[in-house]
C-alpha cells in the first residue's frame, strides 16, 4: 500500500475506464472508500465488476452521471453524501481529447471543447466542494494535458481549452486554500486508455498489431522514453497528489509524458 487512505473518502470522475480506473484500483488498494461514475451503463458495470474484489461493495459505489449535466451531479453528490457521510478527494478525471485543427474546428466544435474541459470540471467541483470543505485534508486532482503548455496544431481547441484549465486549478488553490483544499493536476503526454483503443481501431494501417501502433506513436511523437505510459502510471502520481503525503502542494502540476515536455520551466 503505497499510502495509506483507510477513513478516506474519494470521488474519481470517468472511473469506468483508462486512467480514473486506475486511479479507482488504487484508492481502493490504500484503504479509500471510492464513487466512481461515467455514462455508458454497462462500462461502469464491467469496472464496478473488477474492482469490487479489491474494496468489497462496502467500500466502493458506482453512479452514472454524465457530469455536465446538472441534476446528475446534484444526484451523484446526493448519493455520495448518504452512503460516505462526506468527501476528501475529488478527482476530475471524464473526459476526452479532441482531434481537429483550426480549419476543421466548427463553432459548436468549440463549444462543445470548451464545455466539456471546464464544466466537466466546474460542476463537480462546485457540486462536491460543501462536503469538501467539511473534510480534514481536502484534495481535489485535474487529470490534465502537457497540451496546456505545449500546444499541438492538431488538437487545437483542446490545447487551448487545457491551457484555460491548468489557470483555472491555479485560481482554486487560493481560493480554497483557507478551506483547507488543496487543487493540483497532472499533465499528461500520451498514455494507454480507452481513447488510445478507440484510435487504434480506426488506425490507417490494419496490419499493425496494437504493440507495433504503439511503438510507432511513440517514435513519430518522439517521446524521450520511447512508449506510451500506463494508466497505473498516471494513477500513481493522481494519488500521491490526492494523499496527505502531498500536503504542502497546492496550485502545483506533475508532469506525467515520458519527457515529452520540451520546456525548462
Ligand atoms: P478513457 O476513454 O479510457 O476514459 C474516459 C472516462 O471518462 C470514461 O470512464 C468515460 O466513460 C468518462 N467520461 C467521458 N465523458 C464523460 C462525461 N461527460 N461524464 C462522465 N464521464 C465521462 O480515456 P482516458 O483514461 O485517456 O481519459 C481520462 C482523462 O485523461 C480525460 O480527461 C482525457 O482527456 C485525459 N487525457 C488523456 C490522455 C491520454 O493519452 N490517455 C492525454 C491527455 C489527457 P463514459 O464514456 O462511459 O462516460
Amino acid at each position: 500500500m503505497p499510502y495509506d487512505l483507510t477513513d478516506f473518502r474519494a470521488v474519481v470522475t470517468g472511473g469506468s475506464s483508462g486512467i480514473g480506473l486506475a486511479t479507482a484500483r488504487l484508492l481502493l488498494t490504500c484503504g479509500a472508500r471510492v464513487a466512481i461514475c461515467g455514462r455508458d451503463e454497462t462500462r461502469l458495470e464491467n469496472a464496478h465488476r473488477s474492482l469490487v474484489e479489491l474494496g468489497g461493495s462496502d467500500r466502493l459505489m458506482s453512479v452514472s452521471c454524465n457530469v455536465l449535466e446538472q441534476e446528475g451531479i446534484d444526484r451523484f453528490v446526493g448519493q455520495v453524501e448518504d452512503r460516505f457521510g462526506g468527501l476528501d478527494i475529488l478527482v476530475n478525471n471524464a473526459g476526452q481529447g479532441r482531434m481537429s485543427t483550426f480549419a476543421d474546428t466548427a463553432d459548436q466544435d468549440w463549444r462543445d471543447e470548451l464545455d466539456l474541459k471546464f464544466f466537466g470540471v466546474i460542476r463537480p467541483t462546485r457540486g462536491f466542494l460543501p462536503l469538501l470543505q467539511k473534510s480534514h485534508a481536502g484534495a481535489i486532482v485535474c487529470v490534465n494535458s502537457l497540451l496546456a503548455l505545449q500546444p499541438e496544431p492538431h488538437m487545437v481547441a483542446t490545447s487551448a481549452a487545457r491551457a484555460g484549465l491548468l489557470s483555472l486549478v491555479h485560481s482554486l488553490a487560493i481560493e480554497f486554500a483557507p478551506m483547507n483544499i488543496r487543487v493540483n493536476s497532472i499533465l499528461l503526454g500520451l498514455v494507454d486508455s480507452g481513447q488510445w483503443r478507440r484510435r487504434f481501431e480506426n488506425r490507417d494501417d490494419p496490419s499493425l498489431d496494437w504493440e507495433a501502433w504503439c511503438d510507432q506513436l511513440a517514435s513519430q511523437k518522439a517521446i524521450p522514453l520511447r512508449r506510451l505510459g500506463r494508466p497505473e502510471e498516471a494513477a500513481e502520481a493522481i494519488v500521491f497528489l490526492a494523499s496527505p503525503a502531498s500536503a504542502y502542494t497546492t496550485g502545483s502540476s506533475i508532469d506525467v509524458s515520458g519527457g515529452l515536455a520540451r520546456h525548462v520551466a
